[in-house]
């Protein structure tokens, strides 16, 4: 039996209105060993604490997602430190920076990512990070204030050299649904070089899906088909990879 983990879900948006009691009551059924639900501003972390409070098999993080650093305010980080002393929140997150869209503008980006890491780092929390058309940037920030620290480059998406450096920083590269798409070539040849005990899987879920779903909402049950991918990939038994990638999500978020 094949024991997964989704290290990165959104169960609390809109897309899970109608079914998310029925994807939490299934999640051991499911074969998945826990999920970790996490926010991207203020409310969403507080729905995640609830989320993880409320329920076996669900951890969570809190952070303010670099989409959403505008609509920080005065105390909206205290209440992510308040958040993070809450048991089951395993991690600070997600935070970073997205050039791609720029929702934010970009100085507000940089400023509240390096707020939330020596968040994190003061609080001895792993760092969930969102890097989107900003790796070098992001990565010499990391470079900078995140030495030594559990940090997972989420949902990867940067260059061979990238990866390079942040595997050299001993950071965690997170793998989700693109590693299945069928022009993802540049993120396979990425995940072949990536040590097996520094992968963490993960859906991204509702966003993106993995084949043979591409195009439907994801969800965390959908995160073995990245596990399945990555076994073919590496060339390994899928039972001893899901394994593996097990136990780096215990070790990552020191949940024993
Ligand atoms: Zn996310």
């Amino acid at each position: 039996m094949l024991k997964v983990v989704d290290t990165h879900a959104h169960i609390h948006m809109p897309q899970f209105e109608g079914d998310r009691d029925l994807i939490i009551q299934n999640l051991e059924k499911d074969d998945i060993e826990f999920i970790v639900e996490v926010g991207v501003d203020l409310e969403s972390s507080k729905k995640a604490v609830r989320l993880s409070y409320d329920n076996h098999g669900i951890f969570s993080a809190v952070g303010i997602h670099p989409h959403d650093v505008k609509g920080i305010e005065e105390d909206t980080l205290e209440e992510i430190e308040n958040l993070a002393g809450f048991s089951k929140v395993v991690a600070i997150g997600e935070v970073g920076l997205d050039y791609y869209r720029n929702l934010s503008p970009k100085e507000l980006q940089v400023k509240y990512f390096i707020e939330q890491i020596e968040l994190a780092k003061r609080l001895d929390k792993p760092l969930i990070v969102h890097i989107r058309n900003a790796y070098d940037k992001a990565l010499k920030i990391l470079k900078e204030h995140a030495r030594e620290m559990k940090v997972v480059i989420h949902s990867f998406s940067g260059s061979l050299e990238d990866v390079k450096t942040a595997l050299s920083l001993g950071f965690y590269i997170g793998i989700s649904g693109p590693v299945t798409f069928k022009n993802a070539n540049t993120l396979r040849e990425n995940v072949k070089i990536i040590p097996l005990n520094r992968i963490l899987s993960e859906t991204d879920c509702p966003y993106l899906t993995p084949e043979p779903f591409r195009g439907k909402r994801n969800e965390p049950k959908y995160v073995k088909y990245v596990v399945e991918k990555i076994a073919q990939i590496k060339e390994k038994n899928v039972e001893l990879v899901a394994d593996q990638l097990l136990e780096n999500a215990k070790e990552f978020f020191n949940i024993r």
